[in-house]
């Protein structure tokens, strides 16, 4: 006989119950308090199948998230060694979004170059290039200059070297039309040929793009990318490059750490030695590239804290720019501690709002996230003084923290939410700090691990789809967290931190599957509904 139990028997049923599959737990959690309420009112008493079948009877089932395909590398990345190198990682490109702007150029740009390869005689067909947009990338697409972005690359310009005016062009003088020749065709394309499309389907990742080379109605090449976050892209039927087997394999922090305390080396340096083996470069060529990567950090600080304290940023949501006055009131403050959090604020806040202007930015990891490792970089080389060499190892230190966030989660906010994207920069920024004073690899594990753990679950909501808010002012707190994490991590007992890296990450993976995906950069929810533009 089923067992009848006492309405009045406590909450703990309720709270520890199990949520069926396929049904919003929120909801589910409120209607058996509702079944069991009304049992109370009226002296009935409820069965535990009640309480979980009534409410089952009455919610619809939960939209079922599209899971990530199984055959995008991103997804089966967790196995084997990490493999990312430097230049794929840190990316100068435009903002505001290294996923929505920088993937999507780089994606047209792709199918530009495979085009051209195409036989002459299919090529003199060609009449037209289209470009279609879906899920976040035609959900939040306008606000990320994602059809300015596919055009530039659509006619030859590469993210790096494009320049920031010409894409300014495009939003100021949007019927603008450009030639394009491929073979003995020349035809124009312009921002009509980039189409914004469905934004729900059974897409292989939410970032999913087409782009179609087309001699009439007829389809002379189509090729199916996604842009896959902080800049990676993919494509049907991708395959990673072959690369060269790194001096120290690790797919862990905890492998990291071993290699690091067995050989008596930093983290940076084990890093060091894999960029060498893996990308075949010496060591000079190494650090030519983190210097690359350091000046235009310290370029975008200075450029946005360079701004006029009045400018309005790009968009609808008329966002002044405050980076200049932050840093020119925090000089001011009585207090050294008022003036070192006002001054990494103002650096972050600059960076990131180059990134809201469309200015170059890099990614670390991403575009959205642009503001919080610039802002160290700044704050240690020119407020710290701390030497160039320890920064530039500090830079592989962070690689290695964004690299096992990518190899085991994802950096994405289409996939995670910000926490993916501003979680994963402040971690790395710790990583950078705790390297740039030589803490012992421990320490640095410590801080990139609490500058994560404290962004586990933050959701991706910018208002009208813009990187700016909560975006701008998000990078600022990043950038103090990460701070905050090298202080606690560098005084307390290093082996007495209770929370490991990996363990982080994997809730990062772990949070990123649960999150609804109204809160993955689709502004469908959180600030971006609550917030009205007038
Ligand atoms: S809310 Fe965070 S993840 Fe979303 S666009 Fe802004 S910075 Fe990126």
């Amino acid at each position: 006989m089923m067992k009848e139990e006492d309405p009045l028997g406590g909450t703990d049923r309720l709270t520890t119950q199990e949520v069926p599959p396929g049904v919003d737990r929120r909801a589910f959690l409120m209607r058996s308090a509702a079944v069991g309420a009304a049992a109370v009112m009226t002296g009935r008493l409820v069965s535990a199948q009640e309480i979980i079948h009534q409410p089952l009877a009455v919610l619809p089932p939960q939209k079922a998230e599209p899971p990530l395909s199984k055959d995008l590398n991103v997804v089966k990345k967790e196995k084997g060694p990490v493999l990312t190198t430097l230049d794929e990682f840190y990316k100068v490109g435009p903002g505001p979004s290294s996923s929505h702007t920088i993937g999507p150029m780089r994606i047209t740009y792709d199918f530009y170059q495979r085009a051209e390869k195409l036989p002459a005689d299919k090529l003199a067909k060609a009449t037209a290039l289209k470009v279609n947009l879906f899920g976040s990338l035609s959900a939040t697409g306008k606000g990320h200059g994602t059809e300015r972005a596919a055009l530039a690359g659509l006619i030859g310009k590469e993210p790096a070297t494009v320049d920031p005016l010409f894409l300014d062009s495009l939003r100021d003088k949007p019927d603008q039309t450009f030639p394009v020749k491929l073979g003995s065709s020349t035809f124009n394309v312009s921002l009509k040929d980039v189409i914004y499309d469905a934004t729900k389907g059974d897409f292989k990742h939410p970032n999913t793009m087409t782009v179609k080379l087309l001699a009439g109605d007829e389809v002379l090449l189509e090729q199916e990318y996604y842009s896959v976050g902080g800049g990676f892209i993919e494509w049907k039927g991708y395959t990673p490059p072959k690369k060269n087997p790194p001096k120290y394999p690790f797919s862990t922090m905890k492998e990291l750490r071993a290699h690091a305390d067995k050989n008596k080396l930093s983290i940076a340096q084990v890093m060091l030695a894999n960029e060498m083996s893996i990308a075949g470069r010496t060591e000079e060529e190494v650090y030519a590239f983190t210097d690359k990567i350091i000046n235009a950090m310290v370029a975008t600080v200075k450029s946005g804290l360079s701004m006029p304290e009045d400018d309005v940023l790009p968009g609808p949501i008329k966002l002044h720019s405050k980076a200049a006055t932050v840093y020119k009131r925090a000089m001011d403050d009585t207090y050294q501690a008022d003036r070192g959090i006002g001054l990494l604020s103002a650096a972050a806040l600059a960076a990131s709002e180059e990134n809201g202007r469309g200015h170059l930015v890099i990614t670390a990891p991403t575009g959205g996230s642009a503001g919080v490792m610039p802002a160290l970089v700044y704050g240690l080389l020119e407020a710290r003084k701390i030497p160039l060499e320890k920064v530039r190892l500090g830079m592989l230190a962070a690689a290695a923290v964004g690299y096992l966030c990518k190899h085991h989660a994802t950096l994405s906010a289409a996939e995670g939410g910000c926490q993916a994207e501003i979680g994963v920069a402040s971690s790395m920024a710790a990583a950078l700090v705790a390297t740039a004073y030589d803490a012992e690899s421990r320490v640095v594990e410590n801080a990139a691990e609490s500058a994560l753990e404290h962004h586990l679950g933050m959701t991706c909501d910018p208002v009208a789809g813009y990187v700016q808010v909560p975006c701008i002012e998000r990078c600022a707190f990043g950038a103090v967290k990460a701070w905050t994490a090298y202080a606690i991590a560098s005084n307390e007992i290093a082996s007495r931190h209770r929370v490991d890296f990996d363990a982080t990450v994997q809730a990062l993976a772990e949070t990123a599957k649960d999150m609804n995906s109204k809160y993955k950069e689709t502004s469908e929810a959180g600030l971006a509904l609550s917030v009205v533009l007038c």
